[in-house]
């Protein structure tokens, strides 16, 4: 048996599996398009079950189609220790988001197995179905059954444009398990992904040891004013809704330069009635709001409050201003937020702390069990696209990061 601190990943097979994986669903760009629960998916599943099956995995899947392949340890009786991710994409996703997760856990696997290394507790990787929410929404559904935010029937029920449910498209597909969905512990829990920013790239950073996920809060505005004649109409008489928007949306923005390292976004704008020779008489958009910490997201959002009567009062508009979805900033474990540091450190990889700005799998989990992530750098911070790409090299180092890092809580 190999000695711990000598154990490495296998690089090439590492890749070879991420661009055999990336042949399902192919787009001409370059990307993949394998949505939730589609034909594509399923094969991606079928690719990833056989290769786990191949590497003397136990595989099961809960009824949310969460799959869990399973490696097992010298004491069965211990809650495993687990890694994971999801293979769904985007339309125009790339190949790495999730995928590299998903398949890095299946690589610690692959190498534990070459150096016929055993651990006292299980191994096992996850994949959680539906985490994009571009097919069903929202997003991470199936971690958040397993973590209890919601539940089963809701998880089940959800549908897509066609009006086809999360629920027939498991039976269709063959990927509607009997196990149940969550009530059952891990001793840790590791997700190692794309960084999908620019931070680890521009400072030459290998390794993101990721402290948790920022919080969000998602609100949607109604500037009204009255429509008239965009001749006829003097200045001083105006009740303008797109003015009072626009003089929102420039405070939006102010309010995240304010708390930093806090972000804003006004993404989705609605003109009424979007005429050129009408003053609006209402606009509707959304704000989007988050930062790492929840008492500086509720600062934002009373900043957002505040500017929004203190401008339309200006203006003489009304204006409502509704809070339609928020989740709270996930604090990662300390110990498995060390483990990861340590094995940066270890392996000699440059390394700095770093808060993820998308959500993932891991911020419902770490509800439920210790939880870290492991981030690697992607190319000019680009991902949901299809060029998306990253090195072999700094995929090689973060899987070597999660198999140092779960061997701390499994030896
Ligand atoms: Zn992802």
């Amino acid at each position: 048996m190999a000695e711990l601190h000598n154990l490495r990943i296998n690089q090439d097979r590492l890749w070879d599996s991420l661009m055999e994986m990336a042949k399902i669903g192919a787009t001409p760009k370059g990307g993949c398009a394998r949505l939730a629960l589609t034909d594509l998916d399923k094969q991606g599943r079928d690719l990833f079950v056989r290769w786990c099956q191949e590497a003397g995995c136990t595989v099961s899947v809960d009824r949310m189609g969460n799959i869990f392949a399973r490696r097992p340890g010298r004491n069965n009786t211990l809650p495993p220790v687990v890694t994971g991710s999801h293979l769904d994409t985007q339309p125009t996703g790339g190949k790495f988001d999730g995928v590299y997760g998903v398949l890095a856990g299946l690589e610690v696997v692959r190498a534990l197995n070459d150096h016929n290394f055993e651990t006292e507790a299980p191994i096992e990787v996850s994949v959680w179905t539906n985490e994009e929410g571009s097919r069903f929404a929202p997003a991470m559904v199936s971690s958040g059954v397993f973590a209890g935010v919601f539940t089963e029937d809701y998880g089940l029920g959800r549908a897509d444009l066609d009006g086809r449910t999360i629920g027939d498209e498991l039976k269709r597909i063959g990927y509607a398990g009997d196990l149940p969905v969550g009530g059952r512990k891990f001793k840790a829990f590791f997700e190692a992904h794309i960084e999908q920013g620019p931070i680890l790239e521009a400072e030459r950073k290998t390794i993101g040891v990721v402290q948790g996920i920022q919080g969000m809060r998602w609100f949607e505005v109604t500037v009204t004013g009255t429509d008239c004649h965009a001749g006829t109409t003097p200045m001083p008489r105006r009740r303008d809704a797109m003015l009072g928007c626009a003089r929102i949306v420039e405070r939006v923005h102010q309010i995240a330069l304010d708390h930093a390292p806090g972000v804003s976004t006004v993404g989705l704008v609605k003109v009424m009635p979007n005429s050129r020779n009408t003053i609006p008489g209402s606009v509707f958009f959304s704000v989007d709001l988050r930062h790492p910490h929840d008492e500086e997201l509720l600062k934002m959002t009373a900043a957002l409050n505040a500017a929004c009567s203190e401008i339309c009062g200006a203006l003489d508009l009304q204006y409502e201003c509704r809070e339609i979805w928020h989740s709270p900033a996930s604090h990662f474990d300390e110990g498995c937020v060390g483990a990861v540091r340590r094995a940066a450190e270890e392996r000699g990889y440059a390394w700095r702390d770093i808060t993820s700005g998308a959500g993932h799998d891991a911020g419902y989990i770490s509800r439920v069990a210790p939880t870290a992530m492991i981030f690697v750098p992607c190319a000019d911070g680009i991902s949901h696209n299809e060029v998306e790409t990253a090195t072999p090299s700094d995929l090689a180092a973060g899987c070597n990061v999660l198999l140092r890092a779960m061997l701390e809580h499994a030896v």
